[in-house]
């Protein structure tokens, strides 16, 4: 389960609502070493005591990231994008046994974040974002949100007609042209738009094009409104509800629009699921 645009919204928007004013009492990290070694987190990992003593000010997402912003000129960084738990405990009894990092509040609350798989969190202050790799994909103005006001169809439609690859890479990844989608919404999203994963963007006619931008509309505002793909677990650990038109969870299943048997085809280093015949 990885953690796209909506899922990281979704505990952005709690994690504002919830720590808001809260000071930033003590930190620990743990098993963090396999993840260390193969330089997913930093190698060191005292930086988190920028964090304390500050007051969290607010939570933003933009792209899978989160960055939690505190009073004292320092952010906690959270990518959980391969999946990963970030709960909120009342109190510290409730704090699992399991976790990476886990931050303690003075009113005796606690956030803990697990990640599985890949995923990343620092702390750091305002001036170094911008050496982070995650704040620089994410948070780049310059790379489209798809929520955000100035995606617009023409702004899209521009993009598309410029770049002469297959769609994975034009939505998935280093080379995208919008920040937030993963393999799941993306399959999800070509589905809805009968779109091959292999038609290339420059390709697409103008009805393509558009299909494809409403696409990408429907999947994330439903997983938005759903709270969150059927995997996923909110800051209080409540289960999202939203289940993908397209992915896995059709293997072997017929095409819900045309009965045709769900195919795997291996794209751009992953898998994706698709009907033969809807998006020939
Ligand atoms: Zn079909």
């Amino acid at each position: 389960m990885s953690i796209e645009l909506p899922e990281a919204l979704i505990l952005a928007q709690q994690l504002s609502s919830e720590l808001q004013g809260k000071t930033v009492k003590s930190w620990q990290v743990k098993d963090c070493e396999r993840m260390q070694r193969i330089g997913l987190l930093d190698k060191d990992l005292t930086s988190f005591n920028l964090l304390v003593g500050g007051k969290v000010t607010a939570a933003v997402a933009r792209g899978n990231a989160i960055r939690v912003k505190v009073d004292n000129g320092s952010n906690l960084l959270l990518a959980p994008e391969y999946g990963g738990h970030i709960f909120f405990h009342p109190s510290k009894s409730e704090v699992p046994k399991k976790f990476h990092l886990k931050v303690d509040f003075n009113d005796g609350s606690a956030l803990t974040v697990r990640l599985i798989s890949m995923g990343h969190f620092s702390a750091l202050r305002d001036s170094d974002l911008e050496h982070s790799y995650i704040y620089r994909r994410d948070f780049n103005p310059a790379i489209a949100s798809p929520i955000e006001k100035a995606f617009t169809f023409k702004h899209f439609s521009q993009l598309l007609s410029d770049i002469n690859r297959a769609l994975k890479s034009v939505l998935v990844g280093k080379d995208a042209v919008v920040v937030g989608l993963s393999n799941s919404a993306f399959q999800d999203i070509i589905f809805r738009a009968n779109l091959h994963p292999k038609r290339k963007a420059s390709e697409l006619t103008p009805d393509e094009q558009r299909a494809l931008f409403d696409g990408i509309g429907v999947v994330l505002k439903e997983r938005i409104r759903l709270k969150g793909k059927i995997q996923f677990l909110d800051l209080y650990g409540k289960q999202g509800q939203y289940e993908p038109a397209m992915g896995p969870n059709l293997k072997h299943q017929p095409c819900p629009t045309c009965q045709t048997p769900i195919a795997k085809l291996s794209v751009g280093g992953g898998h994706v699921y698709l009907c033969p015949k809807c998006q020939a």
